[in-house]
């Protein structure tokens, strides 16, 4: 979501006649944006900032340094008075304010701020910047903020409320990244499944934008557990350019835990969508969120957790361990009481039951033959290419004569529990 964010803030900024460097250190302005979701996130960005900081002072006093997105919103004045770490914040609803923010540091020397959040901006209107981008895959904002109120979820709070973008403006712009070569978007919300504009819900949303071409592929993240409905499964299942891939986080597996989060499901509500979600897509690949050492969590409710990975075998999870967040209801109304050690021996725990069933999944794709888009050359080679596959898998084989954005046959040849390996079929 911030790397949209980031192409975003590139737009408004390249409008007002700002350019865009990719070092760092030959830059006027650095802007980081950044992440409040758990606290080591909040120390990685102290540590960039100490790193400008470092820098203006011994190289380039007149360098501008702002921290944008959820940390922005979080800490606000502490950020510019407490600390004195940077010339201007702001927040993911002000983006638009930017320029104005930044030639008002030019004339007052003064820091600026505008941590306003709205129940209106979808930013619908602007065109990102893709200045990261592969040129195949793009993310495409379609709402913003949420409303569920986790208990250990600060975003309600750094992002404000839930407001969908104009569905006209979503399909268009997905038009567009397609007459530009992508191949492939990726719909961001916090919580898809709440989408709606006017008679325009998530199913149909997704549905409208399948139709824009079949050599476009559909992703979304994320999708809430609590309301994934039998429509959008069946768009799945009926357009074969909808990935056959839903993350779907569920971050417990004790219905307990489940409530004291707040999720607004049970283990078994959960496992009955699972089921719902297999049938109507036998072949769909399935991957969640965890989070370990949640407030009161015993060994019992821990336990069930790991049941409940190996009764679902996800093909992929993110596993954090639970970090209090200020303001929530969980830092609130309950005490964060499991210790650091026992956390980090439960999540490890997690881990590695997750990496043995991913490792397991993945051997099963061996023999396999799957429609790969090719994404680029691999990290580690310049004779590979990877790309993904429908299920969201990604695969690393011979570049041959193929380009990026390709649709390629590969058959799966070996693996890692993180990585298929496979030889591109010629026809
Ligand atoms: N909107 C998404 C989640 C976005 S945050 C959803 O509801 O599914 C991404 C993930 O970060 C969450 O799914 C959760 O697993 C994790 N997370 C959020 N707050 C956390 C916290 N306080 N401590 C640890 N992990 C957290
Ligand atoms: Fe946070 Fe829950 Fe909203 Fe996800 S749905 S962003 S976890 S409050």
């Amino acid at each position: 979501m911030n790397v949209s964010d980031s192409e975003i803030v590139a737009s408004v900024l390249q409008s007002s006649g700002f350019g865009l460097t990719h070092d760092p250190l030959t830059a006027d302005v650095v802007l980081l944006n950044t992440c409040a979701i758990r606290e080591n996130a909040e120390q990685r960005v102290r540590r960039r900032l100490e790193f400008f900081r470092s820098r203006k002072r011994k190289h380039n006093p007149n360098l501008r340094i702002g921290v944008l997105g959820c940390m922005a919103e979080r800490l606000r004045h502490k950020l510019l008075e407490q600390e004195r770490l940077v010339d201007i914040v702001v927040g993911p609803d002000a983006y638009r304010d930017l320029p104005n923010l930044l030639h008002q540091v030019e004339r007052s020397g003064q820091s600026a701020v505008n941590v306003e959040l709205s129940r209106e901006e979808t930013y619908a209107d602007i065109a990102p910047v893709r200045y990261n981008s592969n040129g195949i895959s793009a993310f495409v904002s379609i709402m913003r903020g949420c409303d569920n109120m986790c208990a250990f979820c600060v975003v309600p709070f750094t992002r404000g409320r839930e407001r969908s973008r104009n569905a006209g403006t979503i399909v268009r712009e997905c038009q567009e990244l397609f007459d530009v070569g992508y191949r492939e978007v990726t719909l961001l919300g916090q919580n898809v499944n709440s989408y709606r504009d006017g008679p325009v819900d998530f199913a149909t949303l997704v549905y409208r934008v399948s139709l824009l071409s079949p050599d476009l592929r559909i992703r979304y993240s994320t999708s809430h557990p609590k309301d994934c409905s039998q429509e959008l499964l069946e768009v799945h299942q009926e357009r074969s350019n909808v990935c056959n891939f839903i993350h779907l986080p569920v971050q417990h597996g004790n219905s307990e835990v489940l409530r004291r989060m707040r999720r607004g499901y049970s283990s078994q509500e959960y496992r009955t969508l699972i089921e719902r979600a297999r049938k109507v897509c036998p072949s769909v690949s399935l991957s969640t969120d965890i989070i370990a050492g949640f407030c009161g969590e015993t060994e019992e409710e821990h336990q069930d957790t790991l049941t409940l990975l190996t009764d679902i075998e996800y093909d992929h999870a993110f596993m954090f361990i639970y970090s209090e967040r200020p303001d929530t209801y969980a830092a609130r109304k309950y005490n964060d009481d499991v210790p650091e050690d026992v956390k980090k021996r439960r999540l490890s725990e997690i881990i590695t039951l997750q990496n043995s069933i991913s490792r397991k999944k993945n051997q099963q794709e061996i023999g396999q033959v799957h429609t790969v888009l090719v994404e680029g050359p691999s990290k580690r080679s310049d004779t590979k290419f990877c790309g993904r596959t429908d299920t969201n898998k990604m695969v690393i084989f011979d570049r041959g004569t193929l380009k990026a954005g390709d649709y390629a046959q590969v058959e799966i040849k070996d693996c890692t529990s993180a990585t298929l390996f496979g030889n591109v079929l010629i026809d």
